[in-house]
């Protein structure tokens, strides 16, 4: 589902104007809809029902303390990669005992604070790492929970710069490696207990074959460790693919329509892998970040001027790569959709662009969208996930404001910078 709809020829967000949030907000500003997040939990959290299981909501895909207060009061648990966010679970009114704490590079501190408000396992990406934890929680006296991230050495058939779960990568410990790795946690290490085993192959997966060929890989190293070390629970990570493309749901129209237009639904992929686990006999935990909030989100921003050049027609808008930088990391894509809905099928073919001083800050190229003048607002679809979490100040611009619709209401749940803000911190010298 997501909730981005034409009505009475304007573009709403529920039943929201989204003419209304920028004449209100200004622009650049990410719209997420509540709706839509509340439904892709609820569903997800539904079609996993057959099994024991908990849903942690992979944080970094949209941190926002409105996101995770939302996804906290269904009872979600939280997928955290760095101390920050778990000071944000805990700031939204998260539960630590809900939370697993993934990453390559955990720092000291980090496992120290993790370790203090009861994190429910420390997922452990190597070895060293491994010694790390137990010599902290040595230190303080306690037991650390942790599971091992398996890499399974399968190919996620995703993009290069997101998938995770190929021994090239860098994440996780060696599927060959990892039950001697077990075996020598628990016979040496004695402040770890082993609560679990983790992988996570890739973001964006499009097919269900790279998650079950996973699945069906590491499920007799689960049982093992089950009966060798009492593991209670296996993480099945994240990387549900959404759709990009075409993602308006109802009346799209032609120049909408797209080839590249699948998806795996929550109701396949619980099909296909809950037979897979339930005689396993332990919890699954499920670590989603895009399918929850990447549809549930966009970027409104507004047309600054045309730019036709000898070989090409730019449309240059008031947000960038700054704000949103999936295309210019990962070619990502986004629908772009006119907040105005347009009265003809006529297109033009144009570079949509931003102010930065990158040749690399453009939102699309060469791509066929209505006939766009200066000041005509859009919206650049399905930018709830990896969007306001990978902003960043290049240029000395203010990050975008955030803005919850929930049914009718509006609320400004981050408001934009201010100038002041980007130079909070610095000083010059005496
Ligand atoms: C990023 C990440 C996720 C979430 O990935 P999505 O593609 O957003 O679902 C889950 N688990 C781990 C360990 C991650 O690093």
């Amino acid at each position: 589902m997501h909730s981005f709809h034409y009505q009475n020829g304007q573009l709403h967000c529920e039943s929201v104007d989204l003419t209304s949030i920028a004449e209100q907000f200004g622009t650049p500003t990410y719209v997420y809809s509540k709706a839509t997040l509340s439904d892709h939990f609820t569903r997800l959290n539904q079609a996993m029902n057959k099994v024991d299981h908990l849903v942690c909501y992979a944080v970094k895909a949209n941190s926002n303390l409105a996101v995770i207060d939302t996804l906290a009061k269904l009872g979600s648990g939280f997928d955290i990669v760095s101390a920050g966010e778990l000071f944000r679970v805990i700031k939204a009114g998260g539960d630590p005992s809900k939370c697993t704490f993934a990453g390559v590079g955990k720092t000291r501190d980090e496992i120290r604070f993790a370790l203090e408000h009861g994190i429910y396992s420390i997922n452990v990406e190597s070895l060293a790492e491994l010694e790390a934890i137990n010599e902290v929680a040595n230190e303080m006296g306690k037991i650390a929970p942790v599971a091992l991230r398996v890499n399974p050495n399968v190919d996620a058939k995703t993009h290069k710069y997101i998938s995770t779960g190929k021994s090239e990568n860098k994440f996780g410990i060696d599927f060959g490696k990892i039950e001697a790795a077990y075996d020598d946690a628990a016979t040496r290490l004695k402040n770890v207990s082993l609560r679990g085993l983790q992988m996570h192959i890739g973001s964006q997966l499009t097919t269900i074959a790279p998650f079950l060929e996973a699945v069906r890989k590491v499920v007799p190293l689960a049982i093992a460790l089950k009966e060798k070390h009492g593991i209670e629970f296996f993480s099945i990570g994240g990387g549900i693919g959404i759709v990009y493309h075409g993602s308006l749901s109802s009346g799209a129209p032609e120049w909408w329509q797209s080839e590249e237009n699948t998806q795996i639904t929550i109701e396949e992929y619980a099909e296909t892998l809950v037979p897979e686990l339930t005689s396993l006999g332990l919890r699954i935990l499920l670590e989603p970040g895009r399918l929850i909030a990447g549809n549930a989100g966009a970027l409104l921003t507004r047309v600054l001027y045309t730019k036709k050049g000898d070989t090409k027609t730019f449309q240059i808008v008031d947000s960038g790569m700054g704000d949103l930088i999936r295309p210019a990391l990962y070619q990502g894509h986004h629908e772009i959709a006119p907040v105005t809905e347009p009265k003809t099928t006529a297109t033009e073919k144009v570079d949509i662009v931003g102010p930065i001083c990158e040749s690399g800050d453009f939102f699309a190229q060469d791509t066929d969208l209505p006939p766009l003048a200066e000041n005509d607002l859009i919206a650049l679809l399905s930018a709830g996930a990896y969007g306001f979490t990978m902003a960043s100040n290049y240029n000395s611009r203010p990050l975008p404001a955030e803005i919850m619709v929930d049914g009718g209401s509006v609320h400004e749940i981050r408001k934009r910078q201010t100038f002041d803000d980007l130079i909070a911190g610095e000083s010059v010298l005496p």
